[in-house]
């Protein structure tokens, strides 16, 4: 018995070499949106494998929406934009996703205003407004222009999922 393999059976897979992106795409790592994520970035934002840089966090931008209470959260993700954009001198646009019934970002709310106070409305869409406004003068600075939305869920259980621009 071996535990070898021939450099034959190993499977191998093609690399962007040398990718140009024009967009980080900011979104949640819920497993019920990825694959609606994937197909409204190739088909509603026109950017395909190699176009773009994910950025996939829980909560997605739902953890830029409190810059002053979670001051970690926003470091992070204002760190992470800006290293890219260091890296990467294509880039020109930021997209920003946040969610329906997203579980981190209602997690995150009650950290940041007690379990008592936290919200029982969904407050994702209004998050959005938040995110821009928290981080123009981040985005300004490194000239990368953001485009806001918000992921909902359509039909019955939530099979279907649209996206609406946020302005
Ligand atoms: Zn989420």
């Amino acid at each position: 018995m071996s535990t070898l393999v021939r450099a034959e059976e190993i499977l191998v897979y093609d690399a962007d070499v040398d990718p140009s992106c024009e967009a980080i795409v900011v979104q949640c790592s819920d497993p019920r949106l990825q694959r609606a994520f994937r197909e409204f970035t190739a088909t509603e934002l026109g950017l395909g494998a190699g176009d773009f840089m994910p950025l996939v966090v829980s909560g997605g931008a739902s953890v830029l929406a409190h810059p002053q209470r979670l001051p970690k959260e926003f470091k992070f993700m204002r760190d992470r934009l800006e290293f890219y954009r260091a890296m990467m001198p294509s880039l020109r646009r930021v997209v920003l996703i946040t969610h329906e019934g997203c579980r981190y970002s209602r997690a995150l709310k009650k950290r940041v205003v007690g379990a008592r106070d936290a919200p029982r409305e969904e407050t994702g869409h209004e998050d959005l407004k938040v995110v821009g406004a928290a981080l123009a003068s981040t985005l300004a600075r490194l000239e990368l222009t953001p485009e806001l939305y918000y992921a909902r869920f359509i039909g019955p259980g939530g099979a279907r999922v649209s996206f609406e621009r946020v302005v």
